[in-house]
This record gives structure tokens, sequence and C-alpha cells, in this order.
């Protein structure tokens, strides 16, 4: 029998989390099978022990249980425990390990596939959310010079880097407070693309060269990438490359061997285009 992993969301038909991991298990060789399971909004839980009583090795997590699964843990690494969230866990000896690859997954991304060292770099980034939650400490582990939050709820972003004290000075304000800066990444964490909005972004803020990151994806330019390129930004990416790359993280934390992921992500790519 191969070993058991799935991924749990709410809703979770359009995941493409199964196709990625069985290109990957495919890539490298390993014997494991991979599936979508639906979860109740308020049965995270129960149907996680179902799956561990059914000899799940592993799972993923998306919308809307990370939180869910952070709670769920019965240990935590470092990254996770920053984060707040979990998106990654690990079933074995009755432990249930809670990680968080989604912020690997974008610095890898951002520095492996698009060549951008974030040594030195200012950072700009938008939105106060989980996903800004979690890739500020592996973002800060790159070495920027100045990392700058800006979020529609100012208050928002300001606990947030108070959260984070410890590790590095983190600039925060509103969209209007990024006036007069100018930043060499910038990185859209609100969901703000997904209801079709643009942001107040002010004139000036890409810095010659920048590169413009929208964790959101689709078919076409996202509304956050087209209004980067409206205002001069450089380089333009979107987040599927983020998605293969905790993917990859994940299946690292699993099975120990690191999948490659540029053909996976070239037929994301193609997948999203037909
Ligand atoms: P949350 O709901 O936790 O946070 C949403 C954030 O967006 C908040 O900062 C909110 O601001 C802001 N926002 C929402 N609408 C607007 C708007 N119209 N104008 C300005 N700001 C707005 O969401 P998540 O953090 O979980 O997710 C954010 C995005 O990241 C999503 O698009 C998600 O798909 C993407 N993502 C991509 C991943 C990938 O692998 N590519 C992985 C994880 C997430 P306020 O605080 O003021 O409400």
């Amino acid at each position: 029998m191969p070993d058991l992993y799935a991924v749990f969301g709410n809703p979770i038909a359009h995941s493409k989390s199964p196709a990625i991991h069985a290109a990957f298990a495919a890539l490298t060789a390993q014997d494991l099978h991979y599936e979508a399971r639906l979860a109740p909004v308020d049965g995270f839980a129960t149907a996680i022990s179902e799956f561990v009583a059914a000899g799940g090795k592993g799972a993923n997590v998306t919308v809307p249980f990370k939180e869910d699964a952070f709670r769920l843990s019965t240990r935590l690494s470092e990254r996770a425990a920053r984060a707040g969230a979990v998106n990654t866990l690990q079933f074995a000896g009755g432990e249930i390990f809670g990680d968080n690859t989604d912020g690997a997954g974008l610095v890898r991304d951002i520095t492996h596939n698009l060549g951008c060292s974030l040594a030195g770099k200012h950072i700009l980034l938008l939105g106060a959310g989980g996903a800004a939650r979690g890739v500020i400490a592996p973002l800060l582990a790159g070495g920027p010079a100045s990392l700058f939050i800006a979020n529609r709820s100012a208050d928002k972003a300001l606990a947030l880097a108070a959260a984070f004290a410890d590790l590095a000075a983190v600039g925060t304000g509103s969209f209007g407070e990024t006036v007069g800066k100018s930043f060499d990444l910038v990185i859209n964490a609100t969901s703000a693309s997904l209801a079709g909005a643009s942001l107040p972004l002010p004139a000036g803020i890409f810095a010659p060269g920048c590169l413009a990151y929208d964790m959101m994806y689709g078919k076409g330019e996202t509304p956050f990438l087209a209004q980067a390129r409206a205002q001069g930004a450089a380089r333009l990416a979107d987040g599927l490359g983020m998605l293969a790359e905790q993917a990859a993280e994940a299946f690292f934390v699993w099975r120990g061997v690191r999948p490659e992921t540029a053909s996976v992500l070239a037929e994301l790519r193609a997948g999203l285009a037909a």
C-alpha cells in the first residue's frame, strides 16, 4: 500500500495540490497516494483523526483550517510557531507535528526561481493577515535592509510588527504612509485581488528594477500586477511559484527528498492559460 497523504480545506475541489504531489512523487520515485479531502468547517479535528486512523501519514491544510491545524498540533516547528498557522502536518508515533512551509515557499520562489536576492533590499509587504504573518520571519532571515508592512487597517500592521520585534525593527503604516518611500521588492499579501479591488498605492513606491510579487495567481495578470506594471515596476511575478515551492517544502518535510519544481510549475502555468 502506498503511503497516504491529503490536503484538507473547505472548499477543496479547486485544489492543485493532488496534481502537484502526484508529479513530485513520480519525479522522486516515492510510493505515495495524495488526495483532496473536504472537511466540514466545524469538523477539522474529527476529519484529521479519521484520516490518521485510516493510516494517513501527513496532510496539507488550506483555507479555513490553518489555525485549527496550529491548535491541533502536539509539536510545532519554530516557523509554524512564528506564523501562528500550520499548512503541513505529519503524523507519527501518536504525535501531530505542525509546520508552515508558506514563507519558505515564497522566499525560494523569489530567490531561486526568480533570481532576486533579499540581502540588502528594501521590502514592502502589503497586508497584515495570515499570509503576511507567515512570510515575515523567512523574509527577515534573507537579510533585507528594511521591511515595511502597509495595511488598510494600520493598527493590524503595527501589531504584526510587534510580534516580530525580537527579529528586526519593522516599519508599519497605512498605504498612504508609504508616500515618499521606494522599494526593491513589493509583495502583495492582501486578498484585495480576489475581489478585483486595486490598492491605493502612491506613485514612486516601485524603485528602478523593482520586483512586484502577488501571492495570488490566476488566469491572466492579477489586478495588483496590472497596477504595478502601470506604476512602473520592472519585474512582475504571481504566486504560482510560491504554491509549487511550499508544496515542495512540505514534500521534503514528509519524505526527506526535495523535488525539482520547474517542470511542475510549467505544467501549472500551462493549465492556468488553457
Ligand atoms: P486574510 O483574510 O488573513 O487577510 C486579508 C488581508 O487583505 C488583510 O490584510 C486585509 O486588510 C487585506 N484586504 C482585504 N481586502 C482588501 C482591500 N479591498 N483593500 C486593501 N486591503 C484588503 O487573508 P490571507 O492573509 O490568508 O490571504 C491573503 C492572500 O494571500 C490571498 O489572496 C491568498 O489567496 C494568498 N495566498 C497565497 C498563497 C500561495 O501559495 N500563493 C499561500 C497563502 C495565501 P485589513 O486587515 O484591513 O482587513
